[in-house]
């Protein structure tokens, strides 16, 4: 052996074992469609040698990732086995967290939701408490299905705030304080010690509602109209964060002939100062309305109250005036809106579409859908769980846990 054999067998040996390109957790990637494959069909999709795909079945079959489904239609002799993703093998925590009020939810690896709850919670109050009773209701719906915490396969988190997703952790969250760069991750670990991902609950609300509702459309913006406003970008089939993972923060970009209302962020005339939910409730309040909570003006629309409705259409338009440029900018296929104030759903859409279809360019707007959310209330969990699904589920995450199985 020469030299350099040596030195190659040696960076071979050393290479880690989830860039192998023919890994159990590469052969994986192709049957997590859920559908099932038989041998055959996996050895010409890999390309892999069949004994080599033999092999990496076997492991994975021991693994419970994948299970036996059957037999496929024979073609002359014995019909064939087939194999499918186990997905309920595992599980995800998701927890999706408001200002208000949080969702949480336990998924199986394909993101279907096995149990679920709604709880209020004070997001003011800080991150330790706020993630201390996020992480004693994961436990406790854990008992309720009767899985063992090392059943837990990663976590992820939605924030009403921005969030550097690299790391996890808010940055300057405006309605969060205490919660800048908290380490949420770290926090999580010391219950559930697997991968944590944290993201802005807009981002995850876009991701859940393009997968489960229009997953075969390429350019979807979702807005989120609650107690403050923002947006997450789906752009050519991708979530969109940005250099540092504000993209998509409507919220303060000043509203054009907009009223120099002051922003809670230092600036005057932004949209969450003159569309938010929470603008709505100041301005209702200025009319000596006695309202307190975003929700209630969807109660107040719903009963007809005349007044509510001018407000909410007029919100929508201010939001149409700032969603009629990124119309122009990102020309999405699909608007969907979303969060509380989306439930007063046709007065918000009348005046969103009335500014959008008037203000966007013809080309942009031809095609163009705006819609209400069709999750009802789930996008965040659902993009929550597809998140880290994505990521625990990659082929050096798959190719490590069956290295430590
Ligand atoms: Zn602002």
């Amino acid at each position: 052996m020469t030299d350099t054999d040596t030195r190659v067998s040696q960076l071979v040996a050393a290479k880690p074992r989830g860039n192998d390109p023919r890994s159990a957790g590469a052969l994986f990637q192709f049957v997590r469609d859920g559908l099932p494959h038989t041998r055959a069909e996996l050895a010409a999709a890999t390309r892999f040698a069949r004994p080599t795909v033999a092999a990496r079945v076997d492991e994975l079959l021991a693994s419970g990732l994948l299970i036996a489904t059957g037999e496929a239609v024979s073609t002359g002799g014995r019909p064939p086995a087939t194999f499918a993703f186990n997905a309920g093998v595992r599980l995800i925590l998701v927890a999706d967290i408001g200002a208000s009020h949080y969702r949480l939810a336990i998924t199986d690896l394909a993101a279907n939701i096995v149990s679920e709850r709604s709880l209020p919670v004070t997001i003011s109050a800080g991150p330790e408490p706020v993630l201390d009773s996020v992480a004693a209701e994961f436990e406790q719906m854990l008992i309720e299905i009767d899985r063992p915490v090392t059943d837990v396969f990663g976590v992820g988190i939605g924030l009403p705030g921005p969030v550097q997703h690299d790391t996890g952790q808010p940055i300057s969250p405006p309605i969060m304080p205490g919660w800048d760069g908290f380490d949420v991750p770290a926090r999580m670990q010391r219950t559930f010690p697997v991968p944590v991902l944290v993201d802005n609950d807009v981002n995850i609300m876009a991701l859940g509602e393009h997968r489960s509702q229009w997953p075969d459309v390429a350019n979807l913006l979702f807005i989120k109209v609650a107690t403050g406003v923002g947006s997450g970008i789906i752009s050519d089939g991708e979530l969109r964060r940005g250099a540092q993972g504000a993209a998509g923060d409507l919220g303060h970009i000043a509203v054009p002939r907009g009223e120099p209302v002051p922003c809670r962020c230092g600036n005057l005339g932004c949209l969450e100062a003159l569309a938010s939910g929470h603008a709505i409730v100041e301005s209702l309040r200025e009319q000596g309305y006695d309202i307190e909570a975003t929700a209630e003006i969807v109660d107040l629309v719903r009963a007809g109250d005349t007044r509510t409705m001018q407000a909410v259409r007029q919100a929508g338009r201010d939001i149409g005036d700032v969603v009629a440029g990124c119309v122009n900018l990102l020309n999405p296929s699909v608007i969907v809106i979303g969060g509380v104030i989306a439930d007063a759903g046709e007065h918000l859409l009348a005046g969103l579409r009335e500014v959008v279809y008037s203000r966007s360019l013809p080309l942009a707007t031809e095609h163009l859908r705006i819609v209400t959310s069709q999750t009802a209330g789930r996008a965040g969990i659902l993009g929550a769980a597809r998140m880290v699904a994505k990521r625990v589920l990659d082929a050096p995450a798959i190719d490590e846990f069956l290295a430590g199985a």
